[in-house]
């Protein structure tokens, strides 16, 4: 399950995204720098085309998406993100990152400044200078160890060009690694390198952003607190109450398909009496490794499957209703699985 660190300056909402998101109560509150202890926990995105197909089936039990979220508190002195803070974040697959956005005589500004590109500055500095700390060591280590060799180690090499790019401001995130530079920094985890959902946290009245944010990536207009006001209602309510304030996608829908996208996820779907379920998994993913999801025997043993898109699967009425259609595909090794895609899977015990 992916693990994403919510993460911001102090005050610009953290929180309340974090209890809107979870339904969990995260010290909510006025005074700056409220949050001292780092939260977790899951985020659960209820799909309507699950809930859908599970009735046809008389599922017994439905599994949704879920993503695990961190919020991770902030220290009152600088630096903004404390050495704890800074461990988790390397754990992190990836960052929510909330920019306030909301006025609020009530919200003390702090030190935060009023500009969504100039809070997002100081955010991108503090990651910036911890994978600079992070990578002048192994430059200093790879020079002791490759003294006595006539050529630069390769590792050395990636290590000088991430440190340039960092130097002059950039993300690494923002640069085409090959395989080999990737798993380098798989052992680093450098938090310039992890892929980042900005949230901007508005006004209540009119949901919609005055300035436009300056990074490229997936960005969210939201209101945090209609968001935490929503959570707290029963699903009926909180559908006419969308309805009313204009937001029909929930801010957990709409981070988890950004989260999504940004770290090349999706998602397909076993569906029957017992259970009906949501899979995640890589885009390009062969159906074999995708089944090896469900259980290790399916990939080892896995002879083919039966695959439908969910939206045929609703209305062809479920496995009974489709049975000898042409909509299910039956598949071999070699095919990669869509999002939404239905599957059973055949195989050799
Ligand atoms: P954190 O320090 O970033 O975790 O911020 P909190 O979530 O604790 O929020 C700080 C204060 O801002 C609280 O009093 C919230 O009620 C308030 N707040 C958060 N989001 C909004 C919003 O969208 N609109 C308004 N008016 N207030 C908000």
């Amino acid at each position: 399950m992916s693990q994403i660190g919510i993460i911001g300056l102090p005050n610009v909402g953290k929180s309340t995204v974090f209890t809107a998101l979870t339904k969990q109560d995260s010290q909510i509150g006025s005074f700056p720098f409220s949050t001292t202890e780092i939260h977790t926990a899951f985020g659960e995105v209820v799909d309507s085309r699950l809930t859908e197909a599970a009735k046809i089936e008389n599922s017994q039990k439905i599994v949704y998406p879920k993503i695990q979220l961190y919020d991770l508190p902030l220290n009152p002195n600088k630096p903004v993100f404390t050495a704890n803070v800074f461990a988790k974040l390397r754990e992190m697959d990836g960052f929510a990152v909330v920019l306030r956005d909301f006025e609020s005589s009530s919200v003390d500004w702090g030190d935060v400044p009023q500009s969504i590109n100039e809070q997002l500055e100081k955010i991108k500095l503090e990651l910036i200078v911890a994978d600079l700390e992070i990578l002048n060591n192994k430059e200093d280590r790879l020079i002791k160890e490759s003294k006595a060799l006539s050529e630069k180690p390769k590792e050395l090499l990636i290590v000088n060009k991430s440190i340039d790019i960092l130097e002059s401001g950039g993300e690494l995130k923002n640069y085409n690694w090959d395989t080999q530079e990737l798993s380098f920094f798989r052992d680093l985890a450098l938090l310039t390198l992890k892929p980042k959902v900005y949230l901007i946290n508005t006004e209540e009245e009119g949901i919609n952003n005055k300035e436009k944010i300056s990074e490229e990536g997936e960005v969210i207009v939201t209101s945090a607190k209609i968001e935490q006001e929503l959570s707290e209602l029963d699903s009926s309510e909180e559908n006419d109450m969308r309805k009313q304030y204009s937001v029909e996608e929930s801010l957990l829908s709409s981070l988890l398909n950004s989260i999504y996208k940004e770290l090349n996820l999706i998602s397909f779907f076993t569906v029957g009496d017992k259970e009906s379920r949501a899979w995640t998994i890589p885009i390009n993913t062969k159906i074999p490794e995708a089944s090896g999801k469900i259980h290790s025997d399916m990939e080892k043993g896995f002879i083919k499957a039966e695959v439908v898109g969910i939206d045929d699967f609703i209305e062809g009425n479920g496995w009974e209703g489709l049975k000898n259609s042409i909509k299910i595909r039956l598949e071999g090794k070699e095919y990669i699985v869509r999002d939404g895609d239905v599957v059973i899977i055949r195989f050799s015990k």
